[in-house]
């Protein structure tokens, strides 16, 4: 057995978290720049009580709102700026992963001169500033990952930035955030948390020590996409679960990263438009059918969600994902292409070459 485990975020999980434990974020420094998407924080309590903690701890703060999703790098060299107008020390990330994954950008570039290749590299001769992630969706895990995933028009796709150094230093985890998601968000990101378990597992990098990880967040995501079948708004201890299963599926893709579904959804998102967690979503059935006769660990993540077999596993996502997008065959071969340029394809066991990764692409929109 080999294996490194490192999980370097303080995770403070529970309705009020922010709260009880203000004086953490007292800590990360004296001057906040919080970053968020346009208006769902404002509405869904977190906002209010991240303002409410810094108050208290006599922090002063300003606001940039403007991340899109699937944020890009211009956004974020212009929240960058800001950070450095306004003197920010710290930077608290609250909303999806669109603006938890540019606050880890933004860090970054308010405190290092960089171009495109500098950002992208993961290597930074200044430290980043000190992060606070307030996960509102269940979702990303990108509270507990080392990743940012930005849309990078230069190459017509998003690309990742990988580096120790931006993973936050404490994250506030309260479900109560999310109970205003429309129900087809809390599908989108749920489906996301399980390919991150599921990419994680079957990834070339899995080790012993992710496996009970894994498992529970798998079996706690079967127990919940079940129930979102019937697409009614979860109860809040459902919702308390889901947010717990995509934290734990952030840890193991933290350090997994992903594979081929995240590779092939990137260009889908690009192209069409298609929410993040769904693109993956359109791809897993046609992911699994490919490892299937060659990989052992496909059953153990169809027993572990609760299923009898792949088949089940597809019905479950068709459930759950409604109607698919009607996409040309010249589309399937651009998004190949794209797919293709992505390490992650490298890191799926077995790497499907180019043929394959068109044939999941087919078996996935039935062309
Ligand atoms: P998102 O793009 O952050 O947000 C999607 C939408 O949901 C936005 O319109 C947002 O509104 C709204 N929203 C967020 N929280 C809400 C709430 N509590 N109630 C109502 N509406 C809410 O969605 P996401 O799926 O969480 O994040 C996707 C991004 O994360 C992608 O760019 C993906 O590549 C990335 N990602 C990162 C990692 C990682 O490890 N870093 C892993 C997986 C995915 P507002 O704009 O008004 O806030
Ligand atoms: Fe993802």
């Amino acid at each position: 057995m080999e294996f490194t485990f490192s999980m370097p975020v303080k995770v403070y999980f529970g309705k009020g978290c922010i709260d009880k434990n203000s004086s953490v974020i007292a800590a990360a420094g004296k001057k906040a720049l919080i970053v968020t998407g346009k208006s769902s924080a404002d509405k869904n309590g977190s906002l209010k009580q991240v303002t409410g903690a810094l108050t208290k701890e006599n922090i002063s703060y300003e606001r940039f709102n403007r991340v899109e999703a699937n944020p890009s790098v211009e956004t974020v060299r212009e929240a960058a700026q800001m950070a450095r107008d306004v003197k920010a020390d710290f930077i608290i990330g609250i909303g999806g992963g669109s603006p938890l994954d540019a606050a880890k950008a933004i860090a970054i570039l308010a405190a290092n001169d960089l171009d495109d290749d500098g950002l992208f590299s993961g290597v930074y001769k200044n430290r980043p500033l000190p992060l606070i992630a307030v996960p509102t969706t269940a979702g990303t895990g990108s509270e507990v990952t080392p990743y940012s995933i930005l849309t990078f028009r230069k190459i017509s796709n998003k690309k990742s930035i990988a580096s120790p150094e931006i993973f936050p230093a404490a994250a506030f985890l309260d479900a109560a955030f999310t109970e205003t998601l429309p129900i087809e968000t809390t599908i989108n990101t749920a489906v996301d948390a399980l390919s991150h378990t599921v990419e994680g597992y079957l990834s070339a990098r899995a080790t012993e020590v992710i496996a009970p990880i894994v498992i529970e967040s798998m079996r706690l995501l079967g127990i919940s996409l079940k129930k979102l079948s019937d697409k009614t708004a979860p109860s809040f201890s459902e919702r308390e679960n889901l947010l717990y299963a995509s934290m734990l599926a952030g840890m193991v893709i933290a350090h997994t990263g992903t594979t081929a579904v995240h590779a092939m959804g990137y260009p889908l998102t690009y192209h069409r438009d298609i929410d993040h967690g769904r693109a993956n979503g359109l791809l897993m059935y046609g992911y699994l059918r490919f490892l299937e006769p060659s990989s052992q660990k496909v059953e153990n993540v169809i027993s572990a969600m609760g299923l009898k077999d792949v088949e089940e596993f597809g019905k479950l996502i068709e459930t759950l994902l409604g109607k698919r997008e009607e996409v040309t065959d010249e589309e399937i071969e651009l998004f190949t292409d794209t797919a293709m340029t992505s390490k992650n394809i490298a890191n799926t066991l077995p790497a499907p070459d180019r043929d394959e990764v068109r044939k999941i692409f087919q078996l996935s929109f039935g062309r």
